[in-house]
C-alpha cells in the first residue's frame, strides 16, 4: 500500500472496483480477453494477432506519454470501438457471478469506514456490472454511489467521474480520497485534482484502511 497526501478530515472514499474491492486474477483476465476476442472476430484476426496489436498500441501510447498507462476503453477507441460500444460489450460479456463470492472481511471494513465517510465506486465498467460485482461480494448496501463508464461516458483517468463522485458524496475535492490498484488510472489524476490517494495491492490492503487514519475508527 502507498499513501499520498491524505486530508486531515476525510469525508469521502472513492474506490476503484476491479483489483481493489476484490482480487481475482482469472476474472480480471477475462475482462481483458473477452472483449479482445470479440474485437478479433469482428476484424477477422486471430486472438493472438489482436492481442499483439493492442499491446503494441498501448506500448506506443505509453512511450509517447512519459510511461503512463492507458485504459482498455480508451485503447479500444483507437480500434473503432466507441465508448458506447465498449459499454454494451462489457454488459454482455462479463460474468462476476462466475468468479466472485461474498467477502465478509470487506463488508466489515466498509461498514466501519461508512460510519465516518461517504463511500463511492468510480469504475471503467458499466454501473450494472459494478452493481452485480458488489452484490456478489455482499457489499452492495455499503456503497450507495457507483459512477460507471456509462455515467459520464469517459474512461478513467478523467476528471469528470471523480468530480461527479465528490459532488454526489457532498464532499469538497480536498476531503476525498481515491483508492485504487493502478496508479496511473486511479490515483495520479485525483492527486493532481487535490484529493488524497491510496494505492492498494488488492483487497487485502483495503482491509487495513480503517487503521490508517484516526478519523476512520
Ligand atoms: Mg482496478
Amino acid at each position: 500500500m502507498k499513501i499520498f497526501q491524505l486530508p486531515e478530515h476525510p469525508l469521502a472514499l472513492i474506490f476503484d472496483m476491479d483489483g481493489t474491492l476484490y482480487t481475482h486474477d482469472e476474472y480480471m483476465r477475462s475482462q481483458i480477453d473477452l472483449p479482445v476476442k470479440k474485437l478479433a472476430a469482428l476484424q477477422g484476426k486471430s486472438f493472438a494477432e489482436m492481442q499483439k496489436l493492442i499491446k503494441d498500441y498501448q506500448d506506443d501510447w505509453s512511450a509517447q506519454h512519459s510511461g503512463k498507462g492507458i485504459s482498455l476503453g480508451n485503447t479500444f477507441k483507437n480500434f473503432d470501438v466507441s465508448i458506447e460500444e465498449s459499454i454494451r460489450w462489457r454488459e454482455m460479456l462479463y460474468e462476476p457471478e462466475r468468479y466472485l463470492t461474498r467477502d465478509p472481511q470487506l463488508c466489515e471494513t466498509l461498514r466501519v469506514l461508512a460510519a465516518s465517510c461517504k463511500l463511492a465506486v468510480v469504475t471503467n465498467n458499466p454501473v450494472s456490472i459494478a452493481r452485480r460485482t458488489l452484490a456478489c461480494l455482499g457489499a452492495d448496501e455499503y456503497i450507495p454511489l457507483v459512477i460507471g463508464l456509462d455515467t459520464c461516458k469517459v474512461s478513467k483517468p478523467h476528471e469528470a467521474p471523480f468530480r461527479r463522485a465528490a459532488k454526489l458524496c457532498g464532499a469538497p475535492i480536498n476531503a476525498c480520497i481515491a483508492v485504487g490498484d493502478r496508479y496511473e488510472i486511479d490515483i495520479s489524476l485525483p492527486l493532481e485534482m487535490g484529493m488524497g490517494g491510496i494505492l492498494v495491492d488488492g483487497v487485502k490492503d483495503v482491509y487495513e484502511l480503517p487503521y490508517i487514519h484516526t478519523s476512520f475508527t
